[in-house]
């Protein structure tokens, strides 16, 4: 037996919730992408731990506070359990970009963080985002990188994405969270009936 949690690692904006130019500043301006929390819980009801890190340069930039922050948190954490799931951690980086932080995405200080809380190997971990920093971290850490195509990654045409997997070459594409955890849970369990592979990759 593997005593090490299986982990997944999720970035927040874009993935979880409705991704929005000027952040997500408070519990109201919260959208939930469609399918992602029952995304999380179907992982959770697998045995899954789900971690969130996330870029949030709007306290480096003052357009938000901790307080605001936690305020969203709680919100996210409210509405996940309403769909039977949990999130285990929120890491976050709140450095502005001219900060030049090592935890800030692409930098992977935050999943060494994450691997160190939980002793697990990142090489074994997926992790998810909807940004090429996103994946560039994922590399940088050595996870498993999957970009779904909500967020930021929605506008991306054929060639951008080229570009991406090109950019970052093991990298997995599913339509959205939802798919993710179609893919993930069937590749744990392949000989189990289900909607099959949800990824385009
Ligand atoms: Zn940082």
């Amino acid at each position: 037996m593997n005593s090490a949690p299986r982990l997944v690692i999720l970035g927040r904006d874009g993935i979880l919730n409705v991704y929005r130019e000027d952040h997500v500043k408070e519990p109201h301006e919260w959208r939930t992408v469609p399918g992602a929390l029952e995304a999380v819980a179907r992982l959770n009801q697998d045995g899954w731990h789900v971690v969130v890190a996330t870029n949030q340069a709007g306290i480096g930039r003052g357009m938000f506070d901790m307080a605001s922050l936690n305020a969203v948190h709680a919100q996210m954490m409210k509405l996940l359990a309403a769909q039977g799931g949990r999130v285990d951690a929120v890491f976050f980086c709140p450095h502005a970009p001219e900060e030049h932080c090592d935890c800030r995405k692409p930098q992977p200080g935050m999943m060494h963080d994450i691997a160190r809380r939980y002793g697990v190997d990142l090489r074994r971990v997926p992790m998810v985002g909807d940004t090429l920093r996103d994946l560039q971290a994922a590399q940088a850490a050595g996870c498993e990188p999957h970009l779904v195509l909500t967020g930021r990654a929605a506008r991306l045409d054929e060639v951008q994405l080229a570009r991406i997997v090109e950019l970052v070459p093991d990298t997995r594409i599913h339509a959205d969270l939802g798919a993710f955890a179609d893919d993930l849970l069937h590749r744990a369990h392949p000989d189990a009936p289900d909607s099959g592979p949800g990824g385009l990759a």
